[in-house]
């Protein structure tokens, strides 16, 4: 299918032409025409897949069409995403898309000034993208309207949850006219997001992608079994090896993010973290510094690094395994995008195996071990649970489930790509 055979406006088309964009990818050719035709869409995709164009090219159009018909300049898309680095990646797609249409997009954070964002309003917005904690104060102090708001798109609907955003969005959608047209997204569909699903869309068309179980056939995956305080080291060398040039590490906490960038710092490696106790500015400047190349890793939690989109980010570690299997599966897809080759290195410690046990249930397969590197796991002490918490016994193995692929002695496997520093490394926007 070709973007023209999508009855988008030539303004749009044209944007998109200019982004490069050869064909839509398989959730917007599904997404576009149902919100074009004003149905709400709940779109099951997590990031990479393209949903943000799937959700802004038709919202764009819609409020382009409707402003065409008024002149006027009011808050006809409201765009909420849980994490303020995803704003302003939307932000900076939908200016993208929009750049030959007659709107304004702006976008709320917190973690800033208020007072440019006072102006912005003041000044006029056709399309919003914001995080609803500002939203929801600026609401209050009578700042902005929400009752001309004819799309409301919900992006990562479960990491609102997550972060505790979700009676924010409530209230806000309770400010919207009924008849809004709601969009709304999610990687994953635990209950709450059932129910909000359930209140906040009608007549919807369900649009499937990418499910999160599926963790990306261009993805080489390799495990590490190691102690925890050995973790630094082994990152450290295989840094060292050239060809891991660029790499994002998550870790569990966000001291831990930064002792572990203090190490790194320390033996040589450029390196920052980010996390939700940096000020938004340092979190920005430490995303920058690493999509132009001028720092070689970035330390990142969880949250911080939710729906950041990197081209060409050639390494993923787990140095710290993620507390729920379906994180893995959003985690390493920060690489190996639009087909191209990514590696995601996943270091396990004793107590973090019952985790990459449920990573392989999910994923449906083995993870692949490398073992005989220099910190080889010493505790295989294995708990039981007879005789009694702590009971423990010893054994000579690292525990697995069975079939974990044969052991290879070299640091990087033939099988697992070197990838080599693209020509150009996109730095993204
Ligand atoms: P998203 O899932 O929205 O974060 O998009 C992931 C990446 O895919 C972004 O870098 C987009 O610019 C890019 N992208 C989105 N749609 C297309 C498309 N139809 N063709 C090529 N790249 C796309």
């Amino acid at each position: 299918m070709e973007f023209s055979q999508l009855n988008l406006i030539p303004g749009i088309l044209d944007a998109v032409k200019d982004a490069g964009y050869k064909e839509p990818s398989p959730i917007q050719e599904k997404a576009i025409p149902a919100v074009l035709s004003g149905k709400d869409l709940l779109g099951c995709a997590q990031t990479g897949s393209g949903k943000t164009a799937a959700f802004s090219l038709p919202a764009l159009d819609i409020i382009a069409r409707k402003k065409a018909e008024d002149n006027e300049t009011k808050i006809r898309a409201l765009i909420l995403s849980p994490t303020r680095e995803l704003a302003l990646q939307i932000e900076e797609c939908v200016k993208m898309y929009s750049k030959y249409l007659p709107l304004r997009c702006g976008v709320l954070l917190g973690g800033v000034s208020q007072k440019p964002q006072e102006k912005m309003l003041r000044e006029g917005v056709d399309l919003l993208i914001a995080t609803p904690g500002r939203l929801w104060d600026l609401y209050k102090q009578r700042l902005l309207r929400l009752d001309a708001v004819e799309i409301f798109v919900l992006d990562e609907a479960d990491r609102m949850l997550d972060m505790g955003f979700i009676h924010d969005v409530r209230r806000i959608a309770g400010e919207m006219k009924q008849n809004k047209q709601t969009l709304l997204f999610s990687a994953t569909m635990p209950d709450e997001v059932i129910k909000l699903i359930d209140d906040l869309l009608h007549d919807y068309e369900k649009v499937m992608v990418d499910p999160v179980s599926s963790t990306v056939d261009t993805i080489d995956q390799r495990v590490y079994f190691v102690d925890t305080v050995n973790k630094h080291k082994l990152l450290l060398n295989i840094l060292h090896d050239e060809a891991v040039y660029c790499a994002l590490v998550f870790t569990r906490t966000k001291h831990g993010a930064d002792v572990l960038t203090r190490r790194l710092s320390k033996a040589g490696i450029k390196c920052r973290a980010i996390h939700g106790d940096k000020s938004q500015n340092s979190r920005q400047e430490a995303l920058r510094s690493f999509k132009s190349g001028k720092i070689q890793v970035l330390v990142a939690t969880e949250i911080a690094a939710r729906g950041i989109d990197i081209d060409g980010l050639p390494y993923v570690f787990n140095y710290n395994m993620p507390e729920e299997a379906e994180m893995y599966v959003h985690r390493i897809g920060r690489t190996g995008r639009a087909g191209a080759s990514g590696s995601a290195i996943s270091f396990c410690n004793f107590e973090e195996q019952p985790i990459l046990y449920d990573i392989e249930k999910l994923i449906g397969h083995k993870i692949p071990v490398i073992a005989g590197h220099g910190f080889p796991m010493s505790d295989f002490t294995v708990k039981q649970q007879s005789g009694g918490r702590g009971a423990s016994v010893k054994t000579t193995e690292p525990i697995t489930s069975g079939s974990f692929a044969p052991p290879t002695t070299s640091k990087f496997p033939k099988s697992m790509s070197r990838p080599r520093r693209p020509r150009s490394f996109k730095t993204m926007r």
